[in-house]
């Protein structure tokens, strides 16, 4: 682990002019994590404190010491947290908007703690869309945090929905982005993509987000809020790799197949190199990063490692071991971030 053996240099070449920072990093407050143990969602598991992954939320629910210790060992500057998934997105509607609240307050309190280490992003209830909206303004404003974050589908609704157009309202005017993070697909979805290898992060995860992504631009949301920023992990979830594919056919099949539906005024791919930034989160493959960097822009793509779900340092590693110069990694691992979410 090069990262933890010496932090102060990239992939042992000297060093670091930059800071490495990780911005899809996962964490629980405890209120979250104890309804979790009241709830039950059919196809949905939900991580317990005392469940078959203790483990994992004994870390997720770790904001001090113990959490800067592991990024520490990992060579890991910042994490931008995240309210891991499925967060409150699958509790009534009071309940998961007290819940976002609460845990906001959690994570604002653990960066005021470590403000130069920790940085969170805004739980959101879309049950409420209006409290939603109010809580992206608070967490942004008195919180200080750096956007939201929605963990995918809520019961089955798709963000381009127009009921849910308040929330894209707020992040426009506060210039916040919107983490759209993985979380178990609905149940029609569940059904076929069934399994470890076509179900889970493997392979549904992916798909449901990038498909929520393709949503949001047949919906026309970018039409509507042009300077709306959505960020998705995982190298994007798929969607630089089929982009050629999704513009020809669109372009090609919507007469034969959808009666001419023009939903949005532009390419697919225009909203998508245009209101769309990835992270790299559990992607450790030089030839997708090298591919997401030449389809996307090299200032869209950011660092992501994914903790606890993933290990920090092993992301670390990759990236300092790809062919890239100090400036790429610089913008990889902090200017973009700097830049993306005002860090
Ligand atoms: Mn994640």
């Amino acid at each position: 682990m090069g990262g933890a053996a010496d932090p102060d240099t990239g992939g042992g070449t000297g060093p670091r002019p930059y800071r490495r920072i990780a911005c899809e990093e996962g964490f629980l407050s405890p209120a979250v994590l104890a309804a979790n143990a009241r709830t039950s969602v059919a196809g949905i598991p939900l991580i317990t404190a005392d469940g078959p992954a203790a483990g994992l939320a004994r870390l997720l629910v770790d904001v001090g010491p113990g959490r800067i210790a592991r990024m520490d060992a990992a060579g890991v500057d910042v994490q931008l947290l995240l309210l891991a998934s499925p967060g409150v997105q699958v509790f009534d509607r009071e309940t998961a908007v007290a819940l976002a609240a609460d845990a906001n307050d959690w994570a604002a309190d653990a960066c005021a703690r470590f403000p130069a280490r920790l940085a969170a992003l805004t739980a959101i209830a879309p049950q409420d869309p209006v409290a939603a909206a109010r809580e992206l303004e608070r967490g942004v404003s008195r919180l200080s945090m750096k956007g939201a974050l929605v963990n995918s589908h809520t019961f089955g609704e798709y963000l381009d929905q127009r009921t849910f157009w308040p929330i894209f309202e707020a992040a426009e005017a506060l210039d916040a982005p919107i983490y759209i993070h993985p979380c178990e697909p609905p149940a029609g979805m569940r059904e076929i993509m069934a399994g470890p290898v076509a179900g889970g992060p493997a392979w549904a995860y992916g798909v449901e987000v990038g498909t929520h992504v393709l949503r949001l631009i047949g919906g026309g949301v970018f039409d509507r809020f042009p300077r709306l920023r959505i960020v998705v992990g995982h190298m994007g979830e798929s969607l630089p790799f089929w982009l050629p594919r999704i513009d020809n056919r669109y372009l090609a099949m919507r007469g034969a197949m959808f009666g001419g539906a023009r939903p949005m005024q532009r390419l697919p791919s225009d909203y998508i190199r245009e209101n769309l930034w990835i992270t790299t989160s559990g992607m450790n493959y030089w030839p997708q990063l090298r591919m997401t960097l030449e389809v996307l822009a090299p200032d869209r793509v950011l660092y992501a490692g994914d903790d606890p779900f993933e290990d920090q340092a092993e992301a670390v590693d990759f990236i300092e071991a790809m062919p890239l110069s100090v400036e790429q990694k610089t913008a990889l691992f902090q200017d973009n971030a700097v830049r993306l979410f005002g860090l």
